[in-house]
């Protein structure tokens, strides 16, 4: 937060300097600049999802071995998550579930399949609002520690990583979340599968798009300012990891691949 006042006044007093010491036009051209530079950085932040200027965040792990990690989104969902669970189960490979909590609350054994069979769950916000990302610290605390705590009484762990909702993030999250010594985990690729029925895109996607290292990201969940139907994410699923396989790479649980700690 420190740093978006900072950038605020600072492009304020280039933009106030510029028409209070250069003669116009060129001074409303200056200022313009100044404030269209501010924005820019301030914007550059929120946007871009594996930016660490607001909040810090990892995306891909270091080295170029062949190894991904694949991740689900929006969960635990009663009619999706189960067959992307049945599919990981056979194929022997492990994922991240980014939850979110009001579902871990309607979904509560759910959760703890995903935890029993070895996956990795982590923070998807309480709500997934559509406007979460203009919260400011009261709003993000709620939704950050109300998820952390669905997900604690289901499973029985408490998580270090957060995945903001859209991918998008403000300043005041950076705040929160180092507060709480929380990561938030961005993507290297993602299938677009929110807002897909289409298998064999989604599949190319992934398979094409994966690199050395990289997380990738899917959905589990349904509804949540996508689509209603998430089958084609779960019939893409074995395809996408026997395409991954036959380009030579190995599947890792999230926390392995960016070697870091997935609780609390
Ligand atoms: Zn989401």
């Amino acid at each position: 937060m420190i740093k978006s006042v900072f950038i605020k006044l600072a492009t304020l007093a280039a933009a106030a300097a510029a028409l209070v010491l250069v003669p116009p036009p060129l001074s409303w051209v200056l200022a313009a600049a100044a404030l269209a530079l501010g924005l820019g950085v301030i914007a550059w932040g929120v946007f871009n999802v594996n930016s660490s200027f607001w909040a810090q965040t990892l995306w891909r792990g270091a080295g170029d071995e062949k190894r991904v990690a694949l991740t689900f989104d929006d969960g635990p969902d009663a009619k999706f998550t189960p067959g992307v669970l049945r599919v990981l189960q056979e194929k022997g490979v492990p994922a991240a579930f980014f939850c979110v909590g009001k579902r871990v609350e309607q979904n509560p054994e759910l959760a703890r399949q995903i935890h029993d069979q070895g996956h990795l769950i982590g923070n998807h916000s309480f709500h997934h609002g559509m406007w979460i990302n203009f919260g400011l610290h009261t709003t993000l605390r709620q939704e950050i520690d109300a998820c952390n705590a669905a997900i604690e009484k289901a499973a029985g762990v408490k998580p270090n990583l957060y995945r903001p909702p859209h991918g998008f993030k403000n300043p005041a999250l950076g705040d929160v979340l180092s507060d709480r010594q929380m990561l938030v985990i961005g993507w290297q690729v993602r299938g677009f599968d929110a807002v897909s029925n289409d298998a064999a895109r989604i599949t190319t996607r992934i398979v094409d798009g994966a690199r050395p290292g990289g997380v990738i990201t899917l959905h589990d969940g349904a509804g949540l300012q996508g689509t209603d139907d998430r089958s084609a994410t779960v019939d893409a699923l074995a395809v996408i990891i026997d395409g991954l396989r036959a380009r030579g790479f190995k599947f890792v649980r999230l926390d392995d691949l960016l070697a870091i700690k997935a609780y609390s």
